[in-house]
């Protein structure tokens, strides 16, 4: 049997980076306080919680009390999202995308059930949307704009800085503002996050994307946000996410980031060129394959492949029996029927069966490249034989 093992499925979860469990170890062990405590151990954990904050501020170019820890990046986005519209006396007009994660996706929906006013703005085939299209839809009752940066299944970019700019334009003739949100959970650790250029009131991370621990996130909150907690209990991250902080995964989510961000040029370009070198692989060795939102307007990390006349599921299981782990696109859609972001960019919807989702990290390797195109074309082969959708079909 074999014994290699290819991980692939890097934006679903990565791997926790040694040094991060080494820095977490005395905040289990030795630095157990509870951060409210005034004793020594509470003063120990409360000025880890501390420099975490400040570290995080400081790379996000945020001032410390713009920044609160959450449980992950769903709930940093339920407390932008819920938050904001809380904190609102009248049912506002909200503006988000078609592809967002679910998080963000089934929020509205949710919201939209109880009278909200929700537009989901198309996306291209790339899965970009448009400028022109966005600002068409703001309304006099737009409160809330919550559009990710880039996307989980195929890696598009958004324009953030633009819907930035153009918000901040027209806030300074408005009596109500519109309050921008930002999904960076797939860019963070990826791309330089800078929430002043990006002009974003809050944003959301999770440390499991980027080589911290599952169940951990950030939500920046720009100073003067109306916001207000969905969760109610003590003083803890002023109140907007009361709880008692979690100081392991605080300091194992800030050391991460901070490796992250070192890295990022450097980790960048490998994954570029790792995801290019299967790109070009596939598309030489399979025929009839699509690639889904790839181009400039992309996260390096994810490769985002149509294989017609078979199904995604039955791909990947295949691609398991030989030690390869990638996905049929959002882990979290899986079982639920169609991908609601391919959908949204018109990929055919029987091609769309059969997409994969590979997503590289940077403990990826060439080998690992190079395992995949050794038995990827030869598993979309058998699995397109036994296919009655490429009955009448020569292969090549
Ligand atoms: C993974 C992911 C989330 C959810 O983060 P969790 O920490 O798993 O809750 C939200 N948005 C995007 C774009 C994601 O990729």
């Amino acid at each position: 049997m074999q014994s290699r093992k290819v991980y692939l499925d890097n934006s679903a979860t990565t791997i926790v980076n040694a040094e991060v469990i080494k820095d977490m170890e005395a905040y289990f062990a030795n630095i157990y306080g509870n951060a409210s405590s005034i004793h020594s151990f509470g003063r120990q954990a409360k000025e880890a919680l501390n420099n975490s904050r400040e570290q995080i501020a400081s790379l996000l170019n945020a001032s410390v009390d713009e920044i609160f820890f959450t449980g992950c990046g769903t709930e940093s986005d339920n407390i932008a999202i819920f938050g904001i519209l809380n904190a609102h006396d009248f049912k506002g007009h909200i503006i988000t995308t078609k592809i967002e994660h679910h998080a963000v996706l089934y929020s509205c929906q949710y919201l939209e059930k109880n009278g909200y006013n929700v537009t989901y703005l198309d996306v291209d085939k790339d899965g970009v949307i448009s400028l022109e299209d966005f600002k068409r839809t703001v309304r006099d009752d737009t409160v809330l704009v919550s559009i990710m940066h880039a996307n989980n299944e195929v890696g598009a970019i958004q324009p953030i800085e633009e819907i930035g700019a153009y918000l901040q334009t027209i806030n300074e003739s408005r009596n109500n503002k519109i309050y921008f949100h930002t999904d960076a959970v797939q860019t963070a650790g990826k791309v330089h996050l800078d929430v002043k250029a990006l002009k974003v009131d809050l944003l959301a991370i999770s440390g499991h994307k980027f080589y911290a621990p599952k169940g951990i996130g950030v939500l920046y909150v720009k100073k003067g946000t109306k916001i207000k907690p969905i969760t109610f209990g003590g003083s803890q991250e002023s109140e907007l996410r009361p709880g008692t902080e979690n100081i392991p995964y605080i300091v194992g989510i800030t050391k991460a980031f901070e490796i992250a961000n070192a890295y990022l040029e450097e980790n960048n370009k490998r994954v570029l060129f790792l995801r290019e070198e299967l790109k070009e692989g596939v598309i030489k060795k399979i025929p009839e394959v699509i690639i889904n939102g790839s181009g400039s307007k992309a996260v390096s990390s994810i490769l985002n492949v149509s294989f017609k006349y078979i199904e995604g599921e039955a791909l990947l299981v295949m691609l398991d029996m030989c030690g390869i782990a990638a996905s049929t696109g959002s882990a979290c859609a899986v079982g639920l029927g169609g991908s609601h972001v391919l959908q949204a960019m018109c990929v055919d919807p029987i091609a769309a069966q059969g997409t994969i989702r590979f997503s590289f990290g940077c403990y990826n390797t060439q080998n690992d490249v190079d395992y995949v195109l050794e038995h990827l074309p030869k598993i979309v082969e058998k699995l397109r034989l036994m296919s009655p959708m490429y009955k009448g079909k020569v292969l090549k």
